[in-house]
């Protein structure tokens, strides 16, 4: 049983499906790359990347007089596997408490992703603290304080339309005090007022950064897997704003373009810390790109 190859079944099927009958006995022709074209954008990979790996396979024939398709399946996947970056393990040491921002827009599992994180580390023996510092939605205090019992970690929330920036202290200065060694931010995400959510961000920021200096420590940015090309660009919007240093790739599962984790490589050149491959909290794993490459080709 294989997380990666549960949790990619749409992305394997929808769009590299037809890598199965792309690579079979036949000879190399014009038509496996337009064919091959077609199935790595129909995934996301993105037109630069796309061309990029067409352009090595096809030096590699050349260079190598391959003549048949199947030749060329080991290859696509050293391929996969080489533009994407191993995730950086998380650093808890350098720093106690470590302090991580984890930022998004509603509705892409951020709340979802800040609990299965909390569990992840709590069975690893670190002393977590959740804070609900997305004040501006009731219901989000709510579901994570909700998971907070569930797996008995504490959760900081504020009064309901309070200041994100002072929920965010008192779980720093909380975390000070506890002896706590990791605090997840969650921060609010609503994108129609772009504007005020990153000028809330940089308060955020600053808040953090005076009850602790240095802090905080790292930023995760939560992406919706299916929402491809618009993802992307949501995270064009946060690096302006935010210091975002890994992106964590939620509800991969029930995308069939999870492709655009490469897209999300090359052009915003930030690592890929953790995957979401379903809704209950042990479906989070550390972004595993050999196994996330044979998921997605099967
Ligand atoms: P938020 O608004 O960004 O805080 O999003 P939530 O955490 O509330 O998640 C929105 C919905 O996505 C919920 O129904 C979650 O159960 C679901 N969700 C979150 N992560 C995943 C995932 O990795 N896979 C799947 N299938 N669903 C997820």
């Amino acid at each position: 049983f294989n997380k990666w190859i549960e949790g990619l079944n749409r992305t394997r099927k929808v769009a590299f499906g037809r890598l199965a009958t792309l690579f079979g006995a036949t000879d190399i022709s014009a038509e496996t790359w337009d064919e091959l074209e077609a199935i790595l954008i129909q995934a996301d990979l993105g037109v630069e990347t796309t061309e990029s790996i067409l352009a090595v396979l096809q030096d590699l024939v050349n260079r190598e007089g391959l003549t048949h398709t199947d030749e060329l399946q080991s290859s696509l996947r050293a391929e996969l596997i080489r533009r994407l970056d191993a995730a950086p393990a998380v650093d808890f040491d350098s720093h106690k408490p470590t302090i991580v921002l984890v930022v998004g827009v509603n509705g892409s599992g951020k709340t979802t992703t800040i609990a299965k994180l909390g569990r992840q580390y709590a069975m690893q023996g670190k002393k977590v603290l959740l804070a609900a510092a997305d004040t501006y939605r009731a219901a989000a205090v709510d579901q994570l304080q909700v998971w907070g019992e569930r797996l008995n970690i504490p959760v900081i929330a504020g009064q309901p339309e309070g200041d994100p920036g002072a929920v965010a202290f008192d779980a720093v200065q909380a975390a000070l005090s506890r002896k706590m060694d990791i605090v997840l931010i969650d921060t609010a995400g609503r994108l129609h007022t772009r504007y005020n959510l990153m000028e809330e961000l940089k308060k955020v920021y600053r808040v953090v950064g005076k009850a602790l200096p240095g802090a905080p420590h790292a930023t995760w940015l939560v992406l919706d897997a299916t929402t491809g090309q618009n993802a992307l660009q949501q995270a064009r919007a946060f690096k302006e704003t935010a210091q975002v240093s890994g992106v964590i790739l939620a509800k991969l599962d029930s995308s069939a373009k999870g492709g655009m984790a490469f897209a999300i490589q090359k052009e915003l050149g930030l690592p890929i810390l953790y995957a979401g491959l379903g809704e209950r909290p042990e479906d989070l794993q550390p972004f595993d790109r050999e196994a996330f490459v044979d998921g997605i080709l099967g």
